[in-house]
């Protein structure tokens, strides 16, 4: 994993698999399915690297040889919080490697008139203080959703927040940052810039249409 001199909470995920099935998911060719199918793989190995530091506890394990001391994920379980509707195509991939991991949901949409994210939808499970929460969305565009995210996160007792993304744009990183500067951000390219309807450049397009063929 790197870090982007400049942006002091950024991840890079350069890992050569993640990196490969990337470039096929920016392809305006590639179909819903294997869009689909792309953004299910990359999100599990980002959740690879994004729980690299989740903190164990010892466990005693019998084998069919003898007793040993092995270790465990300590605490209570990992909460997967998808921002609503792109983030929904991140969850099944994480959890195909985090099987125990909860999700919770974040709804927001972005009003008319002041373009500011407004929430509709907020449920995660109890004990939010003693929890680790990845906040999911494939998009790092203006910063706007994950900030109103993570604001909604931490009111309800949320301390330790990771936020994942596919692809990030430096304004939004930048944003992300400056107000939630204990928030590590993953992604898994750091792209040029937005473009003036808010896209990312080069980007992939709007991921939620391409992962539900909305198109
Ligand atoms: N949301 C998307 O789906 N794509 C972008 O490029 C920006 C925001």
């Amino acid at each position: 994993m790197d870090t982007t001199p400049g942006f002091p909470t950024l991840r890079l995920v350069s890992h050569p698999l993640v990196q490969h099935k990337l470039s096929i998911l920016r392809d305006r060719e590639t179909p819903t399915k294997i869009f689909k199918e792309l953004v299910d793989e990359i999100a599990m190995l980002m959740a690879y690297e994004a729980t690299s530091d989740l903190a164990l506890e010892p466990v005693e394990v019998e084998t069919p040889l003898e007793r040993t001391t092995g270790q465990r994920v300590s605490g209570k379980k990992l909460t997967l919080v998808p921002i609503l509707r792109a983030g929904l195509g991140m969850v099944e991939g994480i959890l195909k490697l985090v099987p125990s991991a909860r999700v919770g949901h974040v709804g927001l949409y972005r009003d008319h008139d002041t373009l500011e994210p407004v929430e509709y939808y907020f449920k995660i499970p109890s004990n939010p203080g003693e929890r680790d929460f990845l906040l999911l969305d494939p998009m790092l565009a203006t910063g706007g959703s994950a900030v109103a995210a993570i604001n909604s996160l931490k009111s309800a007792g949320a301390v330790r927040i990771r936020f994942l993304c596919l692809v990030a744009s430096p304004v939004g990183v930048k944003r992300v940052h400056d107000t939630h500067p204990d928030v590590p951000i993953l992604c898994a390219a750091l792209d040029r810039e937005l473009n003036d309807r808010g896209y990312i450049l080069p980007g992939l397009g709007d991921a939620g249409d391409r992962l539900f063929g909305t198109r």
